[in-house]
């Protein structure tokens, strides 16, 4: 299995890539992820990253392409990835496309989670992830049993720092801009799926189940 995640920040993809990974051992690729490790690690890429990614706008395609192609270049990958978060513009998704004819592998699908653009602020600044396992809950949509503790591990409950309100509003107006367009690109090439993502989390998880069964007939 070979998929793109599509989405605005704040649809559920990270959410729903996790899901997916539980379900069919298959790897979540996070380049947003990725890029938050190497900011935290320090690392010369992660410097490099972090002005753009405080100010909501996107890291440059050359940071982003050379971390996708090693990361795919990992024996890891074989049994399938889910990308979440790239591409986020067109550069990159022909870049992508280039790549993956490199490796001989072709992308299965893009998987667009679609959400009206006026629930996109609640979702982005009520989110909350747990700092020890990755687990994503929302203060107004889908909180935690007990506040800013973890349901899963009892770990706390964290704000991500690009998750207030100016740096929202600019990664919106920049997912509008530049990975929007994207959608266009898939459908032409006939490997876009929309799904509705303001339904409850597990009722999305199991559209993508059907999504994926009808990608592989
Ligand atoms: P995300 O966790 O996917 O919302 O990404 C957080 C931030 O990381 C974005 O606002 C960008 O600054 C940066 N970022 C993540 N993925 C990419 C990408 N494919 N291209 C450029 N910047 C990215």
């Amino acid at each position: 299995m070979r998929i793109v995640l599509l989405g605005a920040p704040g649809s559920g993809k990270g959410t729903q890539a996790k899901k997916l990974v539980d379900h069919y051992g298959v790897i979540q690729i996070s380049t947003g992820d990725l890029l938050r490790a190497a900011v935290a690690a320090g690392t010369p890429l992660g410097l490099a990253a972090k002005t753009a990614m405080d100010s909501g706008q996107l890291v440059s395609d050359d940071i982003v392409l050379g971390m996708i192609k090693e990361r795919l270049n990992q024996a890891d990958t074989q049994r399938g990835y889910i990308l979440d978060g790239f591409p986020r513009n067109l550069a990159q998704a022909e870049a992508l496309d280039g790549l993956l004819g490199e490796l001989q592998q072709t992308l299965e699908a893009a998987i667009l989670l679609d959400i009206p653009f006026e629930d996109l602020m609640q979702r982005l600044t009520g989110r909350q992830t747990c700092a020890d396992c990755g687990a994503v809950f929302n203060r107004f949509t889908h909180p935690s049993k007990q506040p800013d503790i973890c349901d899963a591990c009892g770990g706390p409950l964290i704000q991500r720092g690009d998750d207030n309100e100016a740096t929202v509003s600019k990664r919106l107006t920049v997912f509008e801009e530049q990975t929007a367009p994207l959608i266009a690109f898939y459908a032409d090439q006939g490997k876009l799926f929309r799904i509705d993502g303001t339904r409850p989390i597990d009722t999305i998880t199991e559209e993508f189940h059907d999504v994926i069964e009808r990608m592989k007939s």
